[in-house]
């Protein structure tokens, strides 16, 4: 999608600090982190959130979890992470292209909301 800030950092038309990328999905540090270690991963195919995760393919749903997962492992994230995808405005979500945020590197509070 043209106007899209994530397309936009998939295609390198703006820079990030890229941590993973495969066929399916692209990974880079957030802007803000919120947490020692704090990670985006999306999916290259654009779409809003995850209200329309039917518009993917099962094979991509899928490889954004084990993607998630690769790259906790290579972060060193054995003591545990958060992984958080906001979804709509009660949410705060800012980008709307489906992220799943990866938080780690810190205890965090038994809150979550
Ligand atoms: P959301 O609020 O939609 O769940 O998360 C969007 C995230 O994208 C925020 O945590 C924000 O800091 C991050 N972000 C916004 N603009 C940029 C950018 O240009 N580059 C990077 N790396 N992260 C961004
Ligand atoms: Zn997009």
């Amino acid at each position: 999608m043209s106007d899209c800030l994530f397309c936009k950092i998939i295609a390198g038309e703006i820079p990030s600090a890229k941590v993973y990328e495969d066929d399916i999905c692209f990974a880079f540090r957030d802007i803000n982190p919120q947490a020692p270690t704090h990670i985006l991963v999306v999916p290259k195919a654009h779409t809003a959130n995850i209200l329309d995760a039917s518009d993917l393919p099962d094979a991509t749903l899928a490889g954004l979890l084990r993607a998630i997962g690769k790259i906790a492992k290579a972060e060193g994230l054995d003591k545990g992470f958060r992984v958080i995808s906001n979804c709509g405005p009660d949410a705060c979500q800012s980008v709307n292209h489906l992220h799943f945020h990866i938080l780690g590197g810190t205890q965090m509070s038994e809150k979550m909301a």
